[in-house]
């Protein structure tokens, strides 16, 4: 048997971290298990559906390095993967259902639904219109009186399945309401076209958001009506903000689109949601796709909600920027330095090399630079240092000193380095307190990417005494 999966997004417009890393999970199951991974598309919801949101689902799939082996734009035996252009098959199989008593017309209109009295509080659809005779039922039809075809669910028993990630899965068949499969407006319900669809893609590992848990027996239900092989189930427990809260678009938190633009690398992004829900063997963090396929397992997974710590993902995030070749970095990074204002002013390959190795996420960086064009009166207080024994009175010492020696230096990063060190030597300092009181004279800031010479070389010469001169005559003040 070849295992296929499938992944089966709802054209919505946006790609939640949880829905994409359900199809990760398809995805690497399939491939775990030489397997194929199909995409289908389903938007028989026509209100929520939303123009350009199978290109996100594809350039998403893309970015992240999910391979799809069949769907709209691949193509396939089993097509077509877009649900909206099989609406003519399920007709087809809801009348068969009804042929054998598995489903009924139901002419019920919302003033009768409405007046359903349910029992402890749970209403349930009342069965009325499984009585109507033949006749009462053609007779309708011909009138053209709108209506729904509902699965007839059993009374008695109980209905169980093992779902291979929470276990066996029992529900009384009395809790089963007479759900929906066909909808008055001719489309299938999700209940109706998931089932259908899998069967006929020959899905054998359906895995899913657990929110389909409970309605599972269900769906087993229509596969033993048709005479069908049930697939087999791995449900998936949500992703969460934490233990009550949802993640949410409010918070930028939702979306996978939402963290590109934050500045993460699909990479990391992927890696990180492998592990939120996911536990591997033993205690490595950092995956690629291929040893995500080896390593994942199903008795892995979590059956409690997975917890999204963005911090984790954060962290994730700045190894993989510092193992980008520094070509790719800077590309990346580029749009980042456009947005800090430092454009054109000095050069971005040097900051690069700065950053590269500092920053966890691409955003960070046009904060981390603010002090190249924002250079404002430094308080004396900036350069009180306990350990070093720095005040302002030190360093305008040390300005003094070395204001005049780097006049005369050729600015490399040799001979700054140098120049300090001699400086130090002369004055009987540590080296510590003249590279502490240049770069906070050089930048009005006490956190820089970089130490003082990394920085006098990028702002160069002229801009470097410029701003040491200033500071001298602040502190004379
Ligand atoms: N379209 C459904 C969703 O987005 C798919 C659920 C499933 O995988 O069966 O929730």
């Amino acid at each position: 048997m070849t295992v296929r999966t499938r992944f089966a997004p709802s054209p919505t417009g946006f790609m939640h971290i949880g829905n994409l890393r359900t199809g990760l999970y398809a995805y690497l199951y399939a491939k775990q298990n030489n397997g194929k991974f199909i995409l289908r598309i389903e938007d028989t919801d026509v209100e929520r559906y939303v123009e350009g949101a199978v290109d996100l689902i594809y350039e998403t799939l893309k970015d992240c390095k999910i391979q799809i082996d069949e769907g709209p734009n691949e193509g396939g035996e089993y097509g077509p993967y877009i649900q909206s252009e099989r609406k003519g098959l399920y007709m087809k199989y809801a009348l068969e259902l009804v042929e054998k008593g598995a489903a009924y017309y139901c002419f019920c209109d919302k003033e009768r639904l409405d007046s359903i009295k349910g029992e402890n509080g749970i209403k349930r659809y009342d069965k009325h219109c499984l009585k109507l005779s033949k006749e009462e039922i053609e007779a309708n039809l011909k009138a053209g009186k709108p209506f729904v075809i509902r699965q007839n669910m059993p009374t008695e028993g109980v209905s169980s399945f093992v779902d291979l990630s929470f276990g066996e899965v029992t529900v009384p068949n009395n809790e089963l309401e007479d759900q929906i499969l066909i909808k008055s407006d001719g489309m299938p319900t999700y209940n109706f076209a998931n089932v259908i669809d899998d069967h006929l893609m020959g899905i054998t590992h359906v895995i899913r958001g657990n929110e389909y848990l409970s309605s599972t027996p269900k769906y087993n239900l229509l596969y033993d009506a048709f005479g069908w092989e049930r697939p087999e189930y791995i449900h998936l427990t949500p992703v969460m903000k934490d233990e009550t809260r949802k993640l949410s678009k409010r918070y930028g938190d939702a979306n996978f689109e939402d963290f590109i633009s934050k500045g993460y690398l699909p990479e990391a992004i992927i890696n990180y949601i492998a592990l939120v829900g996911w536990s591997p063997k033993g205690t490595q963090e950092k995956f690629t796709m291929d040893e995500l396929i080896e390593n994942f397992s199903v008795s892995g997974l979590s059956k409690s909600p997975g917890i999204f710590d963005e911090n984790k993902m954060k962290w994730l995030n700045g190894e993989y920027i510092k193992e980008l070749e520094f070509n790719k970095f800077m590309d990346l990074a580029k749009p980042y330095f456009d947005k800090s204002a430092i454009k054109d002013l000095y050069s971005y390959e040097k900051f690069g090399k700065l950053l590269q190795s500092r920053i966890e996420i691409f955003s960070e960086i046009p904060e981390k630079v603010e002090f190249i064009t924002h250079f404002d009166k430094i308080d004396n207080e900036l350069y009180f240092h306990k350990k070093l024994k720095i005040d302002y009175l030190k360093a305008k010492e040390v300005l003094e000193v070395i204001i005049p020696k780097l006049e005369n230096l050729e600015f490399t990063e040799d001979n700054l380095h140098d120049c300090i060190c001699k400086t130090a030597e002369a004055m009987e300092l540590k080296s510590g307190v003249v590279y502490t009181v240049l770069r906070i004279a050089l930048t009005g800031v006490s956190v820089t990417p970089g130490g003082s010479v990394e920085l006098a070389d990028i702002l160069g010469k002229e801009e470097s005494l410029r701003r040491l001169n200033l500071s001298l005559s602040w502190l004379n003040e």
